[in-house]
């Protein structure tokens, strides 16, 4: 039987884990982040998804990011950081979490570095193309309910959940090159920021789920060796 108060990694044993997914829109962080949840037993924690099920429910917090998330623009640092400070907190994550979209500038790194005592463990950098990237953002269906993102043509509903599928509005192409200018400008700096802090693994991002689901696990392994 599993023991339930420790994380196995890969063939270490460790009380905890907390992991990072690092890299531009539509490099495959939540698709990545969803297989190494279910692997890991801790929660995947996407900032976007949390965002865009407060805009859905109307919450003071949706009514106040609505517009800035469908501009393809950054929603300001102390209310994100707000956000995930109450999220690591809640006692699902007592053996780690895994974050897919935060942090997403420097401000946002050094926040976490304060709220975790022995900071982060592992940073997965995946590297991809903007070309790349453009072409699977503009061509992706995102489900309503889980996340999780498929081809266009590929389903019409999720096959992970059954929820349905939609266009996410800051996928459209226009909005696609800003979010990817921001990446660069903010998010590109945090790969030397972990790097100094030999937490890095950068893996390429191009390829079949399961190849790049392999990188992601010899990355993790090799960082916690
Ligand atoms: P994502 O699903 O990660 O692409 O996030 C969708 C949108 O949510 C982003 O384009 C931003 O508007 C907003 N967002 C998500 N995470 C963050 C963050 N850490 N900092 C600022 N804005 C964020």
């Amino acid at each position: 039987m599993k023991d339930s108060c420790v994380v196995d990694v890969y063939g270490g044993v460790r009380a905890s884990v907390k992991i990072i997914l690092l890299g531009p829109p539509g490099s495959g962080k939540g698709t990545q982040g969803i297989i190494l949840s279910k692997e890991l037993e801790i929660p995947e924690i996407s900032t976007g998804d949390m965002l865009r099920q407060a805009v859905a429910e109307k919450s003071a917090l949706g009514q106040q990011v609505g517009e800035i998330i469908n501009q393809g623009c950054l929603v300001p640092d102390d209310l994100i950081i707000s956000v995930i400070e109450e999220r690591i907190s809640r006692v699902d994550c007592g053996k780690g979490f895994i974050l897919d979209g935060f942090p997403r500038t420097i401000e946002q790194g050094e926040a976490l570095e304060k709220v975790l005592p022995d900071s982060v463990d592992v940073v997965i950098y995946f590297n991809v193309s903007s070309e790349a990237v453009v072409a699977r953002l503009a061509g992706r269906l995102t489900c309503r309910k889980c996340g999780a993102v498929f081809p266009i043509m590929d389903t019409s509903l999720c096959t992970v959940c059954g929820g349905d599928l939609y266009q996410r509005e800051d996928d459209m192409t226009s909005t696609v090159l800003r979010r990817l200018k921001l990446y660069r400008e903010h998010t590109e700096p945090l790969v030397a920021f972990y790097r100094d802090k030999n937490k890095l693994a950068e893996i390429d991002g191009e390829g079949s789920v399961e190849d790049i689901a392999q990188r992601v696990e010899e990355g993790i392994a090799q960082v916690l060796a």
